[in-house]
């Protein structure tokens, strides 16, 4: 399916920026490697978020889910884009950062795959534009588990 949802030049560009503010407040004392993300909501609102590590490793959390989960928890569970700026500490970015395999599978959960765009740059004038399709081809999602009545179970 084509995506039909072009993203404008100015809305690219606001969406990068506000990853590349949102970056700043990277909280990544262990891995130096700062994350900033932001969501486009079905509504036009835009949510940010940041990685956020922990001592403990594990209870760490990327940006793109940190700005997901903020969204949702506000009652936005519609999403059109999102833009990820990453790279180790600096102004300088020098990473397309895509989004990890986590942040992918949560992506599949609040967004139309074959629409939600996603913008991994490293300035306002260097990105690129992808679709969760083709990020997570194949992916399972919520419609694996809508209730399907004429699907029979028996077989
Ligand atoms: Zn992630």
């Amino acid at each position: 399916m084509e995506c039909t949802d072009k993203l404008t030049p100015d809305m690219i560009r606001t969406l990068i920026g506000g990853a590349l503010t949102a970056r700043k407040m990277s909280y990544s004392p262990y891995s130096h490697y700062q994350v900033g993300a932001a969501l486009l909501a079905g509504d036009g609102r835009i949510v940010t978020g940041c990685n956020i590590e922990n001592a403990a490793y594990s209870p760490g959390c990327c940006a793109e889910r940190t700005a997901i989960f903020k969204a949702v928890s506000e009652g936005i569970t519609s999403f059109k884009a999102i833009a990820i700026a990453g790279s180790p500490r600096g102004d300088v970015l020098t990473q397309y950062a895509y989004p990890c395999g986590v942040c992918r599978q949560v992506m599949m959960e609040f967004c139309d795959p074959e629409h939600l765009q996603v913008i991994v740059a490293k300035s306002e004038d260097d990105y690129r534009i992808t679709t969760l399709r083709e990020l997570l081809p194949e992916g399972f999602g919520p419609d694996n588990l809508a209730a399907d009545e004429n699907t029979d179970v028996k077989e």
